[in-house]
């Protein structure tokens, strides 16, 4: 813990030292669980991917540093000098606040995410920042942090400011975070965990699984969401889900039925 009256640069320092340690060590647990459940659901998927797998990790741990540089001094700013909006007494708002500052959140980060998608893929950016994340062909797991320094400082600014303006209890900030890890992990696993009444149901249609952006990492010009199909539908880049994953979903689905005959 840093004390209140360390002085700022200092604070900045050992908290983004800090905070670095902490996104990288998400990075690698969430990852590696999601890794490890490929190797038993869909063994030998990633064969052959270990140089991509290496790059990936590389590039992720840049983007811890440009993740978790900002939070250490915002956490410190926030503990000893009452910045930020984030609080941790239950009743300071109406409990019905609560899931609806954890949607506010996913909604502005998932926004904020498509438009700044959309404009990397125009040719310029995205020859300068936006190449690293598609040269993942295939997405595994490790790719979920894998951007350049640039594209990590889009995407890591985006809390950071929210925080100043939107009030959130400390343990919804933290379903924020497991969510953003978890989808961003799942999305680029390559196959499909989430289940078949969910994807394909009405509400599917509106979320964002490993089915729809694997089309993005097919396809490129189309499916740009992060959480919600909101904006790609609006927007008519909506191109519906991949159909490879779809594909191997339902083999895996009538094999397990098969074995369980
Ligand atoms: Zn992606
Ligand atoms: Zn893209």
């Amino acid at each position: 813990m840093i004390p209140g009256e360390t002085p700022i640069w200092l604070a900045a320092l050992a908290g983004g030292a800090a905070m670095t340690a902490m996104v990288a060590a998400r990075y690698f647990l969430t990852s590696g669980v999601f890794a490890f459940a490929t190797q038993r659901r869909r063994p030998g998927l990633y064969a052959g991917l270990g140089v991509q797998i290496a790059r990936e990790i590389r590039w992720s741990m840049l983007a811890a540093l440009i993740y978790g540089a900002p939070t250490g001094l915002i956490i410190w700013g926030w503990r000893h000098h009452g910045w930020t909006q984030i609080y941790s007494d239950w009743s300071a708002h109406s409990l019905w606040y609560l899931p609806l500052s954890v949607f506010l959140y996913l909604v502005v980060q998932d926004s904020w995410f498509y438009w700044s998608h959309r404009a990397m893929h125009r040719p310029r950016l995205f020859r300068l920042a936006h190449a690293v994340h598609h040269a993942s062909r295939p997405p595994t797991v490790w790719t979920a942090m894998s951007f350049h320094p640039i594209e990590a400082a889009s995407g890591a600014i985006v809390i950071p400011i929210l925080v100043f303006f939107v009030p959130i209890h400390i343990a919804m900030l933290g379903v924020v975070l497991i969510v953003a890890s978890v989808m961003g992990v799942t999305n680029h696993m390559g196959w499909e965990i989430f289940p078949r009444w969910l994807v394909h149901s009405r509400l599917g249609g509106w979320l964002i699984t490993a089915s729809h952006h694997e089309r993005h990492h097919e396809e490129y010009r189309c499916n740009y969401g992060l959480y919600f199909r909101f904006w790609d539908r609006v927007c008519g880049t909506d191109r519906g889900l991949s159909l490879r994953i779809v594909a191997d979903a339902e083999a895996h689905r009538r094999s397990a039925q098969g074995v369980r005959a």
